[in-house]
């Protein structure tokens, strides 16, 4: 059985992809309006993962014996600026799911909950993934700029992922 403190923290992770999922989704929705569909095919992508990791700890809690409930989405931001601060703002957040996923990953070694701590292998090889595409964009933009060919290319170049590998 999950102990109550990490049921909570794991029901509040729930929230927290979830949150990332909507928040990604209000981005691919700013892409859409700069005409930029490789942006917003990258995030809608990116939605759909988030999704999967909120159900992924939600199929983890119910294997344990737990309880899922589930909290309120907060309304995300809509309106991101530039296309540079469109993924300042993924950055950003993905920073914040790490930290949150590492004190939850405390928790569980706090707890001696060994099989928490397994689970949580998957989400914290994934952060280092998130990070590190998120910084990799932002770099682009920052090399390229945000207007004329070198945001085309990159748009294109957004609209193939889960195409290649
Ligand atoms: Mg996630």
């Amino acid at each position: 059985m999950l102990s109550k403190t990490l049921q909570k923290a794991l029901n509040e992770q729930i929230d927290k992809e979830f949150y990332s999922a909507h928040l990604y989704l209000s981005m691919a929705s700013y892409a859409e309006t700069l005409n930029l569909p490789g942006f917003a095919h990258w995030m809608k992508l990116q939605q759909r993962e988030e999704f999967g990791h909120a159900m992924q700890i939600y199929k983890y809690v119910n294997e344990r014996g737990g309880r899922v409930e589930l909290g309120a989405i907060p309304q995300p931001p809509s309106d991101f600026k530039t296309p540079t601060a469109l993924f300042e703002e993924v950055l950003n957040h993905e920073r914040y799911i790490t930290a949150s996923i590492n004190k939850l990953y405390e928790k569980a070694v706090k707890e001696k909950d060994y099989a928490t701590q397994v689970m949580l292998h998957g989400f914290i090889e994934e952060q280092v993934e998130e990070e590190a595409s998120a910084s990799e964009i932002l770099e682009t933009l920052h090399i390229g700029g945000e207007k004329g060919p070198a945001l085309l290319m990159l748009d294109r170049q957004l609209a193939r992922r889960g195409q290649q590998n």
